[in-house]
Formats: C-alpha cells, sequence, structure tokens
C-alpha cells in the first residue's frame, strides 16, 4: 500500500482587505459637504436632480430643464453616452449630447450631470458637464475612477448593481485617494434573488452610509424601482432613511422616450413630488 504523504501546507493568513480611510468617518468626524455650481451636496437640504436617462434632442431637453427648475429640481441629469445592456438599444448622441447639455444649462441656468463611461470622452466632459457621473456598471472601472478623480470635477459615484458596501465605498476611496473630495454617492438598488421590482433599494446602506462615512449620499429611486409608481414612495423612504437628496428620471413625454421611460417620470409628477417631498 503506497504511503501517502502528508505535506503540511501553512495555511495562507487570510489578509485583511485594505479598509477604506480617507472615506471614514473616523478621518473626518463631520459630514463633507460637495459644491457644485450654486448647489451643496450634504447641506441641511436635500438635494433634487432630475431629468431625461437620455438627451434625445434639444427641444427635448429644453422642455424638461425648464419644467424641473420651475418645479424645485437644482440640478439636471441627461445622459450622452449610454451605457445599455443591449448593443442595439439607443446609445445616446454622445459629443453631440454633451453640447446640447451645455446649451441648455446656459440657457436655463442649472448645474448639470452626465455619465462618463470611458477615459477617451473625459475631454469633451470637461468643459460641458458640471459633475460627472460615474455609473454602475463602471463603479469598479478602477483607471476610469483615477482618471476621472484626477480631473477634479466633482463626481456622482453611483453603487455597482452587484457591488458590496464595502467595494463601493473602496471604490470611493480610489477618487479621494487621488486629491478628488469633491464625491457624492448614490445608492441606486442592487440585484436579489426579489425580481419583482428592477432592483431593491438598499436602506440599510444608505443609514450605514451615514455612519461609516462622512461623504453626501443620495438615491436614485428611478433605477432602484424600475418603475414610476414606486418613485415616491422610494424618495420618501430614501430621505427618511438618510439620504441627502435623489435623482429622478423625468420625461416630457415618457411613452416615447428612448431609455427608461417606465422609470421616468412625467413633468407633473415630478412637481407633485417636489410639493410632496417639501411638506
Ligand atoms: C443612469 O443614471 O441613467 C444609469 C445608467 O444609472 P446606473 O448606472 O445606476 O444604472
Ligand atoms: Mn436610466
Amino acid at each position: 500500500m503506497q504511503i501517502i504523504k502528508t505535506i503540511h501546507i501553512e495555511e495562507a493568513k487570510p489578509k485583511k482587505a485594505a479598509a477604506y480611510r480617507h472615506v471614514s468617518r473616523e478621518i473626518q468626524a463631520e459630514d463633507s459637504t460637495v459644491q457644485v455650481g450654486d448647489v451643496t451636496f450634504g447641506a441641511e437640504k436635500p438635494v433634487i436632480i432630475a431629468g431625461p436617462c437620455s438627451i434625445e434632442s434639444k427641444e427635448q431637453l429644453l422642455a424638461i430643464a425648464k419644467s424641473v427648475k420651475a418645479s424645485g429640481a437644482q440640478m439636471l441629469r441627461g445622459g450622452a453616452f449610454k451605457p445599455r445592456t443591449s448593443p442595439y438599444s439607443f446609445q445616446g448622441l454622445g459629443i453631440e449630447g454633451l453640447q446640447i447639455l451645455k446649451e441648455v444649462s446656459d440657457e436655463i441656468g442649472i448645474p448639470t450631470v452626465s455619465e462618463l463611461t470611458s477615459i477617451d470622452e473625459l475631454p469633451h466632459f470637461i468643459d460641458t458637464v458640471d459633475m460627472l457621473q460615474i455609473g454602475a456598471r463602471n463603479m469598479q472601472n478602477f483607471d476610469l475612477l483615477k482618471k476621472a478623480a484626477q480631473s477634479q470635477k466633482p463626481i456622482l459615484l453611483k453603487r455597482g448593481m452587484s457591488a458590496t458596501l464595502e467595494e463601493f465605498l473602496l471604490a470611493a476611496e480610489y477618487i479621494l485617494k487621488e486629491g478628488n473630495s469633491q464625491l457624492v454617492l448614490c445608492e441606486r438598488g442592487i440585484r436579489t434573488f426579489e425580481n419583482s421590482s428592477r432592483n431593491i433599494l438598499d436602506l440599510n446602506s444608505l443609514a450605514l452610509v451615514r455612519i461609516l462615512s462622512h461623504l453626501p449620499i443620495i438615491a436614485d429611486p428611478s433605477h432602484a424601482g424600475g418603475r414610476r409608481d414606486l418613485i415616491l414612495p422610494l424618495s420618501k423612504a430614501a430621505l427618511a432613511a438618510g439620504a441627502q437628496g435623489l435623482i429622478i428620471e423625468t420625461h416630457n413625454d415618457p411613452e416615447q422616450a428612448l431609455c427608461d421611460g417606465k422609470q421616468s417620470l412625467t413633468l407633473d409628477q415630478f412637481h407633485d413630488l417636489q410639493t410632496n417631498i417639501n411638506q
């Protein structure tokens, strides 16, 4: 009978993941504020961002921007580079979309946020957009995080749909480590076994971020719920859990929207939401 030699393999001691540092409340006890134009994230008043999922035309964006501003939105959102699940879906207007965003922002007088999907696009964002959005699909695109941070522009970092809270905060750490402290986090829903709505708004993490980190955090009830009738209840829940703002997809004709119409409020519904959450 062969003798099986037992080889003693020293158990590799699991290395503890490097904890976030700059992001932590242990480094900074008081809340951070982030300034985008005349808008302050992390102050008393929640910051409400509204606008279409994607910029479709100047007429569309102008109509939406005028209306949401009149209803009380402090910032305008609009995607020009769209990271779509299907390559056959509308991919956004690209550079032309950014130019439209800039024109509308100048005409209406409202700061803007738009998603950056690749480092190559960055030069086009510098002079056209006030805040860079890093989307859920790019939360761990570390090179993009570093280059976006180095631009010194304010950043809205959305949580990856399958990212743990620690991974989310470590992604934020990449940005702060580059010396850019103008960072706002966004809880936009995560994937779970529950498939009755698009994602699940993780209220636990929202509340936990307020405990663990000094960074401002806002919520995206459009992508969390995936349907417009969930936007108001999720908005109220998010604010109650500690969200310091909301980003809400809003469209002048959601039925015809080229992207995410089902989870976009109409202009009237956005007006009602503003009235409701201000009560
Ligand atoms: C968006 O804001 O339009 C978007 C694509 O969001 P997310 O990255 O959270 O899916
Ligand atoms: Mn969208």
